[in-house]
């Protein structure tokens, strides 16, 4: 059920069936013209819930514009059956490119041939092909479907004046939207409770968790008194959050320099295997294949920062590339 959370806000509760981030949680901003934060994948669980709450709140649907705070297809997915005409899909400038390269197989197979590289077999990666979300639940692509927006672009809505604040680390191009004059930021996958928003490497992107960290203090340094997250129904204080968030990578970065220490010369992968996870299982081996994904990128995310820190190095030895601790030749 749609649950009102103030005169000109509400969150519609849309599940996310068999994925551990188990919900989205999609804002609605009320006024003359009405706005939608983030949608839920292009599936029917989502599409059902979201078409039942939207009619809860009886907003105008021709009075319905949509904004994605990234490119991920539970934030996307739905956009484009959900826009009337005449009314607009925003998304980052820098993310929009990526969904246009979630609908093409290419770009797919090129990056799961570089994580062939970085440790995964070949079968393991034939195995995820189609089987992954990003992949099948994203949005389709045309031009002019979506409307680029620019760090600091303002949206005026019912009266009110929403900043877009580029939070790059978790996509490249992450928004988060803040009300200043409310003292609001609905801050899509910027800062999550609960569960840690997953910071994994990207094409053409040289230190994703530096990045990341970068935008938890521009974050920080913003007056806000409510935190919109996009999944989960807690919330919480974001300069104790952020210090939490921080010190998690702190831990991890550690533990990623501990394991390349021990045994130099190991893949991502094999990297990613003897790092510790949250996740209930056994061993490595037993990791569902899509976990595995995620855990490899965030491996790879960490390692980047190590080597950016002049920390570790990695070599490519074999089609394989491996890391090693120190300061080496970069490839
Ligand atoms: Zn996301």
């Amino acid at each position: 059920m749609a649950e009102r959370l103030a005169e000109d806000l509400w969150r519609l509760d849309i599940p996310l069936v068999g994925n551990p981030l188990k919900n989205l949680n999609s804002y609605l901003l009320t006024g003359e013209r009405s706005l939608l934060i983030d949608t839920g994948f292009r599936q029917q669980s989502c599409r059902e819930a979201m078409e039942r709450q939207l009619a809860e709140t009886h907003v105008d649907r021709d009075r319905l514009d949509i904004f994605c705070t990234h490119l991920h297809s539970d934030h996307t997915g739905l956009a484009p059956e959900l826009i009337r005409p005449g009314c607009r899909i925003y998304i980052g400038e820098i993310d929009s490119p990526g969904v246009k390269n979630a609908s093409d197989p290419s770009c797919w197979k090129r990056l799961y041939g570089e994580y062939v590289r970085d440790g995964f077999t070949q079968a393991e990666m034939e195995a995820l092909w189609g089987d992954n979300p990003a992949q099948t639940a994203a949005p389709p692509w045309r031009e002019g479907l979506y409307t680029e927006l620019q760090d600091g672009a303002a949206l005026h809505y019912g009266g009110r004046m929403l900043r877009c604040v580029l939070t790059p680390g978790h996509t490249p191009g992450h928004l988060c939207l803040y009300d200043p004059a409310r003292r609001r930021l609905f801050c899509g996958d910027h800062v999550l409770f609960h569960i840690t928003p997953n910071i994994c490497r990207w094409q053409g992107v040289e230190d994703s968790l530096g990045d990341y960290l970068s935008s938890l203090d521009r974050t920080a340094a913003l007056d806000t008194a409510e935190l919109y997250p996009a999944h989960r129904a807690e919330t919480g204080d974001l300069r104790q959050r952020t210090a939490e968030l921080k010190a998690h990578h702190a831990r991890r970065l550690e533990d990623t320099l501990r394991t390349v220490e021990k045994a130099p010369g190991l893949t991502a992968y094999q990297i990613a295997g003897r790092m510790r996870w949250s996740i209930r299982c056994r061993n490595w081996a037993d990791f569902p294949l899509a976990q595995k994904f995620f855990a490899v990128g965030e491996a790879l995310a960490h390692l980047d920062h190590l080597e950016a820190q002049r920390r570790v190095f990695r070599q490519e030895i074999h089609g394989k590339r491996v890391y090693f601790a120190g300061v080496g030749d970069k490839i």
